[in-house]
């Protein structure tokens, strides 16, 4: 369990990336929801103590994190948005490296732990090549080896499939359902879809601040029976959700008690109307909902 307490930061130049969050995430899958600029990655470096919040606490199972973050850094996998320039070093090389800094020290706990990630990540055939050559997909599976190492049980993952083709996206789910059983796994991402394929539970940021956190299921309740699919637009544009291509064709997601065109056809609610939802909310709160 991962608890966060009146949680804020604010940069040098007054942006205020977060605004006093409170968060309780069960172990699991679990997914951090907002747009661009939301706040997500200033959230996810302050957890992977890389950046020190104005105020508030971390609690990860019984370590306090901001009074010891070594403690946590023992039990946390952290893969970065962004990883910066790489070493001109082989993958094998530069695993072994991290797996030092991360304390794993035995040679032959080593070498099985790098052999095994490279396996699950597919760069068995390019463990001998230079990390900076890597392709973007590549460099992203490298990110989620070095990630894994030491078996954490924390795992913040920014934005995990940033860079990923469809098989490699694939894959990648896979492997976070495998590992997820007795670990937290905190994923990142603008993308509704990954959240939807991968967690029970997610927390919806906008504009710095928690708006909503539970179950999916539960997050979805109070738009059941009330979403519709259009192929026309209704003529009240208020109650339009989201507006979808498939194949060039538009159709529109509306939210209404009732019927709003003729057109329209109920439809199960999806995670990505609740994430329009609450974003039409933040911009109109006196649209009702
Ligand atoms: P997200 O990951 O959801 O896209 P970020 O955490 O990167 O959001 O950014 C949150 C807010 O903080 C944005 O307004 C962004 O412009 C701002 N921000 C991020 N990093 C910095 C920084 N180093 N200095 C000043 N503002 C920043």
């Amino acid at each position: 369990m991962l608890t966060i307490h009146q949680l804020s930061l604010t940069y040098a130049d007054g942006t205020q990336a977060l605004r006093n969050i409170n968060l309780q995430l069960p172990s699991g899958m679990v997914g951090l929801l907002g747009p661009n600029g939301a706040g997500k990655s200033t959230l996810m470096r302050t957890l992977a103590c890389l950046q020190t919040p104005d105020n508030g606490d971390i609690q990860f199972a019984n370590i306090d994190v901001r009074k010891h973050p070594m403690d946590l850094r023992k039990q946390l996998g952290y893969l970065p948005q962004y990883f910066g320039v790489y070493p001109n070093m082989s993958c094998t090389a530069l695993l072994q490296h991290m797996a030092i800094l991360k304390g794993i020290n035995d040679k032959t706990q080593q070498k099985q732990q790098i052999a095994a990630l490279l396996e699950l990540t597919n760069l068995t055939s390019v463990a001998n090549k230079s990390v900076a050559t890597f392709s973007g997909g590549m460099r992203q599976r490298f990110g989620i080896a070095q990630a894994l190492l030491g078996d954490p049980t924390l795992l913040i993952m920014d934005e995990p499939t940033a860079g990923l083709d469809p098989a490699e996206r694939q894959r990648l789910h896979a492997l976070l359902v495998n590992i997820s059983q007795d670990k937290l796994i905190l994923l990142s991402t603008h993308i509704v879809e990954d959240i939807e394929n991968l967690c029970p539970y997610v927390a919806l940021i906008n504009a710095g601040q928690i708006v909503e956190s539970g179950p999916v299921q539960r997050l979805l309740t109070c738009l059941q029976d009330r979403v519709w699919q259009s192929h026309l637009k209704p003529r009240d544009t208020q109650q339009i959700l989201s507006e979808n291509y498939r194949f060039g064709l538009p159709h529109y997601r509306i939210l209404a008690t009732q019927q709003p065109c003729p057109s329209a056809v109920p439809v199960v609610a999806t995670l990505q109307d609740r994430y329009f939802f609450e974003l039409s909310q933040q911009a109109n709160p006196h649209v009702a909902g």
